[in-house]
């Protein structure tokens, strides 16, 4: 069956789930259509004409990019502009455009999680700001010995989880009771006869982004005909930061880790602002511009930030605040979370059979 870039866009969405995604931020189609067949994708840092003209020669129909195409609304499509240009080109072999951007900053295994693998950090963790998904209760109601089962399907799908806790959840001993009719096939109790069976309330929190999937895990898991559950829209959100933070295989001073940094991102020309001496344990990450990040890097006791490019009020703030600012590029800090966003597609073939190639961009 031929895949299609509705099918990309599903798969997408386990990945780098759209809830991540920052206001505002133009992710997902931007050009094309949910139809359009696809056999070959392109993976990149940006839809800039260069790359669009490398994946037409490779036989693409589909690019799949970190940054959106279309940022503000336009008002002309001047094929003598960048923009422009790379639209008409895309629309002229009818390829379509997916931006990937801050959902896959937040998302686990997306940018940020790969620049701290690649420059080798430790006991990574989340911080500072992000995405706010909102939160919905699930509660259920389970014979006493099918609690393990179900909750172990719903956590297997994301419910239960709260900062660095798994399978969070509660339950609580009551009665149900129901009355099966004739062709009912009751787990527990006889068709015409009133049933009072012992059952577990089970309540589990779970973010918006996998209700569907974490509910329908819950039907499969539970052991009755009829399943009663009850879904609460709740006041609260779930966090999903943007940054990482961890620690590195060594303590550095900041012009070895400089060497160090340069190294990891193949960047001869990374640099940082601060104190050239410092002892740097704890290094924060955030891929592209994240200098505005400086005051929660600090604020989780990280020694340094790495980022792509920063601003020039952040190279006095790094001061200011007494912590190291690394500026590593951002193509650079951004190139290891795109090419683990091809591997991650690649993984999926059985349900993706279409070929996945990887451009740098120099
Ligand atoms: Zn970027």
């Amino acid at each position: 069956m031929a895949i299609r870039v509705r099918d990309v866009l599903q798969v997408l969405e386990q990945i780098a789930p759209s809830a991540f995604a920052l206001p505002g931020d133009p992710i997902g189609l931007q050009v094309g259509s949910p139809d359009l067949e696809v056999e070959r994708l392109m993976v990149a840092l940006d839809a800039d004409p260069r790359t669009v003209t490398k994946a037409i020669y490779h036989g693409c129909q589909l690019l799949v990019t970190h940054h959106p195409l279309l940022y503000r609304p336009l008002n002309t499509i001047r094929y003598d502009e960048p923009v422009g240009s790379a639209v008409q080109q895309l629309c002229a072999v009818r390829m379509g455009h997916i931006a990937v951007h801050t959902n896959w900053d937040c998302a686990p295994g997306g940018i940020n999680d790969a620049l701290a693998e690649q420059v080798g950090l430790e006991e990574v963790r989340p911080f500072g700001s992000g995405a706010q998904v909102q939160s919905f209760k699930v509660v259920t109601f389970v014979p006493p010995e099918y609690v393990d089962t179900v909750l172990d399907r719903m956590a297997a799908e994301g419910a239960g989880e709260i900062g660095l806790y798994r399978r969070c959840a509660f339950y609580h001993l009551g009665t149900g009771t129901y009355e099966p009719q004739p062709g009912a096939k009751p787990f527990q109790g006889a068709v015409g006869r009133r049933e009072h069976a012992d059952e577990m309330r089970l309540e589990v929190l779970v973010p918006a982004h996998r209700l569907q999937a974490v509910i329908h895990a819950m039907l499969q898991a539970h052991p009755y005909e009829e399943v009663a559950y009850d879904v609460y829209p709740l006041h609260t959100s779930q966090s999903y930061p943007l940054g990482r933070v961890g620690r590195l295989p060594r303590p550095m001073r900041t012009d070895e880790l400089r060497h160090y940094l340069a190294e990891q991102l193949s960047n001869p020309h990374l640099r940082f602002y601060g104190k050239p001496g410092a002892l740097i344990r704890t290094l924060a990450v955030i891929g592209g511009s994240g200098g505005d990040y400086l005051g929660e890097a600090h604020a989780v006791h990280a020694d340094a930030l790495l980022t792509g490019e920063v601003r020039h009020h952040h190279t006095w703030e790094s001061w200011a605040r007494d912590i190291v600012l690394f500026e590593g590029g951002h193509r650079e800090t951004e190139l290891p979370g795109m090419r683990a966003l091809a591997q991650r597609l690649r993984e999926q073939k059985k349900i993706l059979q279409v070929e996945v190639l990887f451009e740098e961009s120099v």
